[in-house]
């Protein structure tokens, strides 16, 4: 008989979780303004809330660690890093940062102006946050397929040419700060850009001379999805893939917590010796020198050696395999999910699991309250919570999708987690007509809302 898949890994180390009851769920939660930002750790038995710095490090990477050097500057840990990303992603300067926020905070520093524009495909919340911050627009030029949850389309992060080309041509050229495409895209679910969409969107930067920024935290996925579904890529490595992919970005910006697989770290990759240099000036500002940046020795060491494992077939057919097998049981449930299955994680269309709670309610956030109090399960809303409200018109934006995400931290949980998963799901749909209403906003900051917001039940009557 054919053998079945089983995991290109073996575990060397373990940590306990605890289950909970019920009770003392309902608790906590209410305690927690009913924001799974605000629970502790150990009030979870299987967290989901994210896939950034959640995942476990190789015997190598720890290794890596041992051999740390700590100097101020020039550490032979710095030159590690440097080597790796010119390696595996071709940048010849790059900049280290604390994490991938810190890095957009110091490429847009340079790039983006007040009353600028900078079209992407679903920018994720912290880039928009960057953005918006400057007082310049993001505007979401990602394909309508995207949209439709049920549609299977192998690249729904790709970015609409007819709409971009219309921003291009709109919009002066000293306004536009660059493109900003996102691999994967996390907002539209976790779906790949196609390599021929990267191609096309250079191709039409080159012509109107705008910049092209990959925001990277999750490359080696998309990489994967292009050699599994883009024809010609098939007999191709992931390491070759990536090689292509960059060479139609002019300079990235990288959450290392997520596809470098360590727990802190992100960096700025730069062609261009004069952006490095701007960009160096704030790094050295808000993160730390330009050999360090906000990392230490040992971080930089692991996350030399995360980019290498991250980037080789056999780990990613591991990762990768694990989000289709939620996402199956899931669809064997009857449970709407976004097709096809993303990277990292899987995104339950909430709008359709709870039709009756009003959007005015936060539907997203309800089923993921629901699901915590289930199980123990820890997911997060994607939906009118983190769209947060229009800076002109301080009005809640509603997107056309509310997901929960249940992200899948790396080399982490086992398929037997993922059945827990899949069933308390099952469980939260069988009794959803005793779902009755949402909730409201009682405190809220001025920006990313979603990771401080405090929520009470909405009344049923
Ligand atoms: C996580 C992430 C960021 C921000 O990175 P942090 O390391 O969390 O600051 C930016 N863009 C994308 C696509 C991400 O997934």
């Amino acid at each position: 008989m054919e053998l079945p898949f089983a995991e290109s890994f073996k575990i060397k180390m373990v940590e306990s979780i605890r289950r909970s009851t019920r009770e003392e769920r309902e608790v906590w939660i209410k305690e927690a303004k009913y924001n799974l930002f605000n629970l502790k750790s150990d009030q979870v038995f299987i967290d989901l809330l994210t896939d950034s710095g959640t995942g476990a490090m190789s015997d190598k990477q720890w290794a890596a660690m041992m051999l740390g050097d700590e100097s101020y500057a020039g550490a032979r840990s710095y030159y590690n890093m440097k080597e790796a990303i010119k390696k595996i992603m071709g940048f010849e300067y790059f900049l280290p940062t604390h994490q991938g926020r810190a890095a957009e905070n110091v490429l847009f520093s340079v790039l983006v102006k007040e009353g600028d524009v900078v079209p992407g495909n679903s920018h994720f919340d912290t880039t928009k946050g960057h953005i918006e911050f400057r007082k310049a627009h993001a505007v979401d030029c990602t394909i309508d397929e995207a949209f439709n949850t049920s549609l299977l389309h192998p690249f729904k992060g790709n970015i609409d040419l007819n709409k971009l080309e219309k921003v291009l041509k709109e919009t002066p050229r000293e306004k536009i700060s660059m493109i900003v495409v996102t691999l994967t895209c996390n907002s539209s679910g976790g779906q790949p850009v196609s390599m021929q969409n990267m191609r096309e969107v250079s191709a039409m930067a080159k012509k109107f001379g705008v910049l092209v920024c990959y925001d990277s935290a999750r490359f080696a996925e998309n990489a994967y999805f292009i050699k599994m579904r883009e024809k010609g890529y098939e007999n191709k490595s992931i390491k070759e893939i990536v090689l292509e992919m960059y060479q139609y970005a002019d300079m990235a910006t990288m959450s290392s917590k997520k596809d470098a697989i360590v727990n802190m770290g992100g960096f700025i990759g730069m062609k261009d010796e004069n952006l490095f240099k701007q960009a160096s000036v704030y790094n050295i500002m808000f993160e730390g020198f330009i050999t360090y940046g906000g990392m230490s020795g040992r971080d930089m060491n692991a996350l030399a050696q995360g980019l290498d494992e991250s980037t080789e077939f056999d780990y990613l057919e591991t990762r990768i395999k694990q989000i289709e097998y939620l996402g199956k049981r899931m669809t064997d449930f009857g449970i709407p999910v976004q097709l096809p299955y993303g990277g990292h994680a899987i995104f339950i269309d909430a709008k359709k699991c709870l039709s009756h709670i009003p959007k005015e309610q936060y539907v997203a956030q309800t089923l993921a309250v629901e699901l915590y109090l289930e199980a123990g399960i820890r997911g997060v809303e994607i939906g009118t919570i983190l769209a947060d409200r229009d800076p002109d018109t301080r009005q809640d934006r509603y997107p056309e999708l509310e997901f929960v995400r249940l992200a899948i931290p790396r080399r982490v949980y086992t398929n037997n987690h993922m059945d827990v998963i899949a069933c308390a799901m099952k469980n939260v749909m069988d009794r959803k007509d005793a779902i009755k209403a949402g909730f409201k906003i009682i405190n809220e900051a001025p920006i990313l809302r979603h990771f401080t917001v405090e929520l009470a039940r909405c009344s049923t009557s």
